[in-house]
């Protein structure tokens, strides 16, 4: 049994981190200050005496002892990481400092979410970890990118300069049950205005592309990660490889749902990135780890997780 923290453990990904965590047999100290995370999205788990919650901001310091760290705390839609950025970048980077200056001080483990979005709008395709990648430095999502850089910079400075035994994930565009309905995330966007009968909302003309990654292949990897032996730092890409334009989503979105909803185009955002694909050999090779679920089954679930949902809001 691991003593674990999961700062953003009440986010989408994070809800699922913990209970992961949890049916192992590991203490969880989930921490988050429930920005864009829920406490219905941790409920299930507050009777688990392995389960502890703090509200907490990462950007503050916090002394606690334990074993292994994940540090996904940071908005990570669009539309949230762009409604406060300068509190975006400070969450990145504060967050990465106090959290490796705690993995310093008690020898713990971790693991930063790092993201695709360090590639920018890629002129490399697949991007491959050695990509330095193409960001704007002082556009809309820079606040994202490059708090994101900056968190990974700080996690190889204090490996190289304080041995901190660190894992950096580069996880790509993932989906699935426990996305807040207004996540404003692509695939939840979609699924949403689809099972509402509203209009899909297609930002640009629908070329644009991303490869799309269920939670549960997410998760596995990001637990392998954690595991590997210490001469594992990474960054490593994690993703689903299968790539598809926002247009195909579109479609299969509306197919899955039968819904009567119509296509309607907005303006594309300021740097929204064209293409977007993982090239996950190193991951095959240092984790032995690649996604099983493809996106229709990843839809699906997703589809039947939000029609609860939404009968439950009526
Ligand atoms: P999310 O918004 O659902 O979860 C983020 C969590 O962090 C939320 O619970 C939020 O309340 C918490 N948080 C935000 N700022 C905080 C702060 N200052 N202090 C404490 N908690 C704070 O997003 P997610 O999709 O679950 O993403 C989790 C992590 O994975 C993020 O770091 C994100 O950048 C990274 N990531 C996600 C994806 C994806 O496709 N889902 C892709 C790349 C990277
Ligand atoms: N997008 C869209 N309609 C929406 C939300 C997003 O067409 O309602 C597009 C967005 O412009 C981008 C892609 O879908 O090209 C993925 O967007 P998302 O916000 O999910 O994540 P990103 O990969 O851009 O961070």
């Amino acid at each position: 049994m691991q003593r674990i923290l999961v700062t953003g453990g009440a986010g989408f990904i994070g809800s699922h981190l913990c209970e992961r965590l949890l049916v192992e047999g590991n203490e969880v100290i989930c921490l988050d200050n429930l920005f864009t995370g829920s406490k219905a999205s941790i409920s299930p788990f507050l009777g688990n005496r392995n389960f502890e919650f703090i509200r907490h901001d990462v950007i503050n310091p916090i002394y606690l002892e334990v074993d292994q760290i994940y540090n996904l705390a940071c908005p990570a839609s669009p539309v949230h990481y762009q409604y406060n950025p300068i509190k975006t970048i400070k969450t990145s980077v504060m967050g990465a400092i106090n959290t490796l200056g705690m993995a310093k001080r008690v020898k713990a483990r971790i693991l930063q979410a790092s993201t695709s979005e360090v590639y920018g709008d890629p002129e490399i395709h697949p991007q491959k970890e050695e990509y330095w990648g193409r960001v704007n430095p002082i556009g809309i999502r820079s606040c994202y990118d490059e708090g994101k850089r900056a968190a990974e910079c700080l996690m190889m400075d204090y490996h190289r300069q304080n041995s901190v035994d660190i894992k950096i994930a580069r996880i790509f565009n993932t989906y699935g049950p426990r996305m807040a309905v207004n996540d404003g995330r692509v695939v939840s966007n979609f699924i949403v205005q689809a099972l509402s009968k509203k209009d899909i909302t297609i930002f640009g003309d629908g070329s644009q592309t991303r490869s799309f990654c269920y939670i549960d292949d997410l998760i596995d990897g990001l637990i392998r990660l954690m595991n590997s032996p210490a001469g594992v730092t990474g960054p490593i890409n994690i993703g689903n490889p299968h790539e598809f334009t926002i247009m195909q989503l579109a479609r299969i979105i509306i197919d899955l749902t039968k819904s009567p909803s119509q296509i309607v185009f907005r303006p594309l955002p300021q740097d929204d990135p064209v293409q977007r694909r993982p090239d996950i050999t190193l991951a095959k090779k240092e984790l032995e780890w690649k996604p099983k679920i493809e996106l229709e089954e990843g839809l699906r679930n997703t589809v039947a997780y939000f029609s609860g949902i939404l009968q439950n809001n009526q």
